[in-house]
């Protein structure tokens, strides 16, 4: 297949103090056992509520984080092996974060921004960089003769645009964005969102793009994977899950995004999640989802169901939503 990265059985666990969750694992498992696949030119939504581990899986990802244990395999390399290897994975997967803010230096230019990650790979003569960095405040909608500029003469849009810019500035492979428009005026996002897509079109860029708000990716992403607690409760295709969500918690998710239609939307039922999500230090035996679930059987609290296929191209981890007969 033309897998760009593959994640088999990934964990991240981190040691806690016993007393900050009145736990007594003392170990917080953000990330349990996760199984994921992006394609190259393929964007893959990581979609869960605060908490679930998306962004953590998203760090491991880009190498910022360390896997307890499991595989990540990107362009055929499989992580940990060799430091060159290393070496170009920091090249072919950047990261694009929340915060435009935060992000950039306040007291450099943003063209020294952009430049930044080319000058640290030794890319290019200075003035190689300086045509570059031209190139790539055109190719994300900024006027190039803005270089020499400082950050907070930037709106926040135009903040994430620069950031883009330097994301993009080693021509990566993958992107992981997370949450790349949460922080941003409501007005500007699908702004943002285009952009994005139109440099995945021209380049062939692939997205881990992570986000709390389903209603975010819909447009977005080829195909979603619904994380819960450290685990993938859902994955399928885009429509397909927004048409057809197999798995309860997604239900849960999805009856909170606004439909086009208004008439559909006065018909659908809200689901309405009792309860916190519980702390990831101390998960609910067999489903994680059991103590929130509005359809649990006792069997849920006994076996944690493992993501099986429910219709082609999509699978669900739900002992009660996934057919009894293999497809
Ligand atoms: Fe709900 Fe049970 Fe399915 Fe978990 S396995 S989502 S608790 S029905
Ligand atoms: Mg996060």
């Amino acid at each position: 297949s033309d897998n760009l990265l593959r994640i088999r059985d990934l964990k991240v666990h981190f040691p806690i103090r016993q007393s900050s969750f009145g736990d007594t694992s003392g170990l917080l498992k953000a990330v349990d056992g996760v199984d994921l696949e992006i394609e190259r030119g393929e964007s893959v939504a990581l979609v869960g509520e605060s908490g679930s581990g998306k962004s953590t899986l998203g760090a491991a990802v880009v190498g910022m984080q360390k896997p307890t244990s499991g595989h990540i395999v990107f362009d055929g390399n499989e992580y940990g092996n060799g430091r060159a290897n290393a070496r170009r994975r920091m090249r072919d997967i950047q990261i694009v974060f929340q915060d435009p803010v935060s992000a950039l230096n306040p007291r450099m230019d943003v063209g020294e921004s952009i430049a930044e990650p080319l000058a640290i790979h030794g890319v290019g003569s200075r003035e190689d960089r300086r045509h570059r960095v031209s190139e790539l405040l055109e190719l994300v909608g900024l006027n190039p003769q803005h270089a020499d500029r400082k950050p907070n003469m930037f709106s926040g849009g135009q903040r994430q645009r620069i950031v883009i810019a330097r994301a993009i500035a080693l021509q990566p492979k993958l992107l992981v964005l997370d949450e790349p428009v949460s922080a941003l005026d409501v007005s500007i996002r699908s702004q943002i969102l285009n952009l994005l897509l139109e440099l995945q079109q021209r380049f062939g860029l692939s997205y881990l793009f992570i986000s709390h708000d389903l209603s975010v990716v819909r447009h977005f992403a080829d195909r979603v994977a619904v994380m819960y607690l450290g685990r993938l409760a859902e994955t399928g295709r885009t429509a397909d899950v927004f048409s057809n969500p197999a798995h309860p918690y997604t239900e849960a998710l999805l009856s909170a995004v606004p439909l086009p239609d208004p008439k559909a939307q006065r018909t659908r039922q809200r689901v309405i999640l009792q309860g916190d999500l519980p702390s990831p230090a101390n998960p609910p035996s067999g489903c994680r989802f059991s103590t929130r679930c509005p359809i649990a059987e006792p069997i849920c609290r006994e076996t944690s169901p493992s993501l099986l296929p429910v219709r082609p191209m999509q699978q669900a981890a739900c002992h009660l939503r996934v057919p009894a007969l293999p497809i």
